[in-house]
């Protein structure tokens, strides 16, 4: 299938949708997913469009595995978390609901089980002041 050029995440890549992102350079970015499964929950995609892994140019992978390696890091700093969870899904049947490809990073704790997938909205002011603790992170 085609990629679509109004995709939730094209439009955000674009700057004509809001994010609370965590971090960019020239050929990614990272920013808060609005739905988080667990506290720090963030997204990580490539500039370059491809709905997914399975249409991708490989050219995109280093950069786009040395972004998550930095966010998962700087989350699991963050929110002081037990192990961080990667994840990415490839079309409708395997869970993906956006076609621009991203990764998923989702700290973990020891204990605490996992938000459904795209279930409940986070609120703004929670999403920015995490997306701040991760800013920090980084920096750190
Ligand atoms: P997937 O199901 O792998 O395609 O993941 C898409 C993710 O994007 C889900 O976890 C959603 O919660 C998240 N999401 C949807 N809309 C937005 C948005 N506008 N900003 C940030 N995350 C979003």
């Amino acid at each position: 299938m085609a990629y679509d050029d109004n995709n939730i995440f094209a439009r955000i890549l674009r700057g004509e949708l809001p994010s609370h992102r965590v971090y960019e350079d020239d050929q990614t970015v990272a920013f808060m997913d609005v739905m988080p499964q667990a506290t720090g929950h963030t997204l990580v995609l490539p500039k370059a469009p491809s709905r997914n892994l399975l249409d991708a140019d490989p050219a995109v992978f280093a950069s786009l595995l040395s972004t998550v390696q930095k966010v998962a890091r700087a989350a699991k700093q963050a929110f002081n978390a037990d192990g961080v969870v990667v994840s990415q899904f490839n079309e409708a049947a395997a869970g993906q609901t956006v076609y621009h490809l991203h990764v998923h990073i989702i700290p973990r704790f020891e204990g605490v089980p996992l938000k459904p997938h795209t279930g409940e909205m986070e609120k703004p002011e929670i999403l920015a002041a995490n997306a701040e603790k991760i800013r920090a992170a980084l920096q750190g």
